[in-house]
């Protein structure tokens, strides 16, 4: 296997400045390269298909539509729950995120859209979800996983452990 690009089971490093709308919503320039063990899910689908085969120091402008970013926005995604459902130590605010166990045991996040004092209503649309995003991205380094890594599904750096 050639390894000087970027292919499903490596850890790509890459330096990036997401776009929506005009304004940079984020950038590896504060916190350095993001890593990713690609082919594991770990970024958005219509980016990682562009990324693969690119060459380190090569870099790229990525357009991603919602259905291949953060998924279309879904009028349906909400959910009212009795604030009493929720711990009572929770302090509530509109944007809180929140990991929802629904009915099949499966692990969901949800935004507070509003609360009072009887309910929350709960976002299940990811923040970005209908946007398109834009990315510029730059392949600054490539290296195999860890087999602690490939067991994760995704990639580790030095101050980030899950
Ligand atoms: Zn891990």
């Amino acid at each position: 296997m050639n390894k000087d690009t970027v292919q499903n089971g490596l850890v790509v490093s890459m330096e990036y400045t997401l776009i929506v709308d005009g304004e940079v919503l984020d950038s590896s320039k504060d916190a350095g390269p993001l890593q990713f063990l690609a082919g594991h899910d770990n970024i958005v689908p219509g980016l990682e298909r562009e990324m693969i085969g690119m060459k380190i120091g090569e870099s790229k402008d990525v357009v991603v539509s919602p259905e291949d970013g953060y998924g279309e926005f879904d009028g349906e995604a909400f959910l009212e729950v009795p604030r009493a459902e929720l711990p009572s130590d929770m302090e509530l605010e509109v944007g809180l995120e929140l990991n929802v166990t629904d009915e099949d045991g499966e692990n969901q996040i949800a935004f507070v859209e509003s609360f009072d004092d009887e309910n929350v209503r709960l976002d299940f649309n990811h923040p970005l979800a209908g946007a398109e995003l834009k990315f510029n991205v730059k392949v600054v380094g490539l290296r195999e996983p860890t087999a602690e890594e490939l067991d994760h599904g995704h990639a580790h750096d030095d101050d980030h452990h899950h």
